[in-house]
């Protein structure tokens, strides 16, 4: 799970990135509104806390950039001003949820939680592709039934393939989603071959009826078991 943070205030944004990082999801930021332009036009969010106030621009402007480039993200807007106007307008302009300042981290991951869940797939709690289940809140994948310990990145990874079946995904795309920041550019993508080889490893040891395919050259696709009429 990906999230941009947009805030100006530096001690804020660090103890909003502390925050979230340490409940493992990925963290990216942008400390103004050009810079958070640049991010959501390049990249795509599980969710975006937005401030409205900042040095360059208004941030519910940001909301009509997301209409524009019609992007479907989960943003919360995080504002100092207490002020029915902006939370209407907020939330007339798309936003999801609304949340004054100051606020308590934990207040703040709850509604992130809340955000994330009624954003998936009409809210159902584990996605499931064939045998095998996966809850994004927990962590847990369970293949046929029996719980399939994986490793963090290896779930950001199948969580990705499974939001995405016959899906054929870049490896620079997919680095950039599981590991954040500048992955992408990254000189070459070992780091994504190895977790995926690992990740499969374990699909097929466990008797997973779906697989990661590998495109050579280009990336990896999640090829869904075949229904069984
Ligand atoms: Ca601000």
């Amino acid at each position: 799970m990906k999230i941009l943070i947009v805030e100006d205030e530096p001690s804020l944004r660090e103890i909003m990135q502390r925050a979230l990082v340490q409940e493992r999801y990925v963290v990216e930021t942008a400390a103004t509104f050009t810079e958070a332009d640049i991010k959501i036009s390049g990249y795509s969010y599980d969710c975006i806390l937005l401030d409205i106030m900042l040095p360059d621009g208004n941030g519910l402007k940001l909301l009509e950039r997301l209409k524009e480039l019609h992007k479907r993200e989960n943003v919360i807007i995080i504002s100092a001003r207490d002020s029915i106007e902006d939370k209407v307008l907020g939330l007339e302009q798309g936003a999801d949820d609304y949340l004054p300042k100051p606020f308590h981290t934990a207040e703040l991951l709850a509604r992130i939680r809340s955000v994330l869940r009624r954003g998936r797939s009409g809210g159902e709690r584990a996605l499931t592709l064939g045998n095998v289940s996966l809850e994004p809140d927990n962590g847990r994948v369970t293949v046929a039934g029996k719980e399939l310990p994986l490793l963090k990145k290896e779930f950001d990874i199948l969580l990705y393939f499974m939001q995405r079946p016959n899906h054929l995904v870049d490896k620079s795309v997919l680095a950039e989603a599981v590991w954040g920041d500048h992955a992408d550019q990254a000189d070459n993508f070992q780091f994504v071959y190895a977790q995926m080889k690992n990740l499969r490893h374990k699909l097929t040891e466990a008797g997973a009826s779906l697989e990661i395919k590998a495109v050579y050259g280009f990336g990896y696709k999640l090829i869904p078991p075949v229904e069984e009429a």
